[in-house]
């Protein structure tokens, strides 16, 4: 794994987050992009080399939505940035971990990611994501 690439966090209401969040970084994100095979609106912020990254729940199935009663809003995942998603979860999977999904889909900002499952993890939501062939 290469870097933090971003750190997810669910909010229970965009607009009031980005307003709390502007202010917390002094910047503004630079986009907002609906995924909706996750039913999420995401909204990025550059820091440095790695990212934040806002989620909203657009549907009640998402997993923000649930994720936000169960726990509240929050620190939601970690993704690391990797070479080659393919290979990096073949090579995790030999290790005894437990993908939520393991073969990888199409997530925000251009990337192809895989989410490990927090039980195998430490309890820690794990993304990976590799930048989508263009
Ligand atoms: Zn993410």
């Amino acid at each position: 794994m290469n870097k933090i690439e971003h750190i997810g966090v669910a909010v229970s209401d965009l607009s009031k987050a980005k307003a709390l969040f502007d202010t917390l970084f002094d910047r503004q994100g630079y986009k907002s992009e609906e995924v909706q095979s996750e039913g999420v609106t995401t909204h990025f912020y550059q820091m440095g080399e790695s990212k934040i990254e806002l989620l909203e729940a657009t549907k009640d199935e998402s997993a923000i939505k649930k994720f936000i009663e169960k726990r509240g809003e929050g620190m939601h995942h970690i993704a690391f940035d990797v070479s080659n998603i393919h290979s990096e979860i073949l090579r995790l999977k030999e290790a005894g971990f437990i993908f939520i999904n393991e073969i990888p889909k199409k997530g925000a900002d251009n990337k192809l990611i895989a989410f490990l499952h927090p039980k195998s993890t430490g309890g820690i939501l794990v993304e990976l994501c590799q930048d989508a062939p263009k």
